[in-house]
């Protein structure tokens, strides 16, 4: 049974709709896909329904960007509530703070001699949480740049001269929020923060898993992260991180080797917690 447990659709930077998503999910073959899009809920529902009809399990993810001791985190969240109050005011803020970010990129762009105005990366966007692949989408649009990757190469990656750090919130507060809602935690896509000494601390804050398989990580870095979550009894998640077919990036959906057993244990710790 194929797992994917990292995805993301328009309801943040992705490029087919979130009810879409678990059709693609299913011609790759798999059967137990997570919508993790970024500080948004909002496509779960969509996509959770249409898997419904072909055999597709969703799981109702998030990825949180968040402040960790080195810098910015990504912090899946899984078995999320659809109707928590809480969770939702959070994720509006959230997606508040994406939007004033957007328009001091701009800001800085045009400073530079580069034009983008608002309603383009809007159009891009539509109501999905706004990022920067959309400014990118943007610049494309208007020629600026060939494409995605040029963009990030030329303005947007960090220490270019579009990039905007976020105020990120801190990694305990979304750990506590979503261990409260009965929910899992993962760090994302570590690389080479997932240091031994980092996955301690990351435990100890209460983070339940570390993402080992993820296409940013080779066999190397996979295998050590294996190796770290069982020595410190970490729980393990893995997921394609795709963002669509026509993604910069173009990785593979289920690509990524997830074995069952992995969600199984995560699944059994939101039981545990939810009971
Ligand atoms: P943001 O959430 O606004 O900070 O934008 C980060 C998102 O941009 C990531 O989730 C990726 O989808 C995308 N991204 C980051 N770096 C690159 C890159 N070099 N090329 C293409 N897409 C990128
Ligand atoms: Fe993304
Ligand atoms: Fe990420
Ligand atoms: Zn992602």
């Amino acid at each position: 049974m194929g797992v994917d447990l990292h995805l993301h659709s328009t309801a943040s930077d992705g490029t087919v709709p979130p009810e879409l998503v678990p059709s693609a999910a299913h011609a790759a073959g798999i059967h137990v896909m997570a919508l993790t899009d970024h500080d948004t809920i909002a496509g779960v529902s969509a996509a959770t329904a249409s898997g419904h009809e072909i055999g597709v399990r969703v799981i109702a993810g998030c990825e949180f960007s968040v402040a960790a001791w080195w810098g910015e985190l990504h912090l899946l969240g899984y078995f999320l509530p659809l109707d928590d109050a809480d969770l939702e005011a959070f994720l509006v803020r959230q997606r508040k703070d994406r939007e004033g970010r957007i328009t001091e990129i701009l800001t800085r762009l045009a400073n530079g001699g580069v034009h983008i105005k608002f309603d383009a990366v809007l159009a891009e966007a539509k109501t999905g949480s706004l990022g920067r692949p959309h400014v990118a989408r943007a610049m494309v649009n208007a020629g600026i740049v060939g494409s995605v990757s040029e963009a990030f190469d030329r303005f947007l990656a960090d220490g270019k001269p579009g990039f905007v750090p976020r105020q990120l919130v801190d990694v305990t507060y979304v750990v506590d929020l979503v261990r409260r809602l009965g929910g899992v935690t993962s760090a994302a896509h570590l690389k080479d923060r997932g240091t031994r000494t980092n996955l301690t601390r990351l435990r100890e804050i209460g983070v339940d898993a570390v993402e080992v398989q993820h296409p940013a990580h080779d066999a190397r870095v996979s295998s050590r992260l294996h190796q770290d979550a069982s020595d410190l009894g970490m729980l393990m998640t893995g997921g394609s991180d795709w963002h669509g077919a026509e993604n910069p990036r173009r990785v593979t959906l289920g690509a990524v080797d997830v074995p069952y057993a992995w969600l199984q244990k995560i699944e059994n710790v939101h039981r545990e917690r939810a009971a």
